[in-house]
């Protein structure tokens, strides 16, 4: 469904490094299971955009540990 596609969320900034976020995969926790998904985070603290409608009544947590590569 989703494929990863390395983007960039032009929308999107960190406010502590003044840099755009990019779309990739971070470990999400939901429902007691970790899983990756795709989402806009800060390449370089590490810092993950969750929106509302994504955490909106759900459990869903987003570990700001990226991915070793
Ligand atoms: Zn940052």
């Amino acid at each position: 469904m989703s494929e990863t596609i390395p983007a960039q969320a032009p929308n999107l900034v960190c406010t502590t490094c003044d840099r755009p976020l990019v779309i990739g995969p971070v470990r999400a926790s939901y429902l007691g299971q970790t899983f990756p998904v795709d989402l806009p985070h800060c390449p370089g603290c590490g810092f993950v955009y969750v929106s509302p409608d994504l955490a909106d009544g759900r459990m869903l947590k987003v570990e700001q540990a990226l991915e070793d590569k």
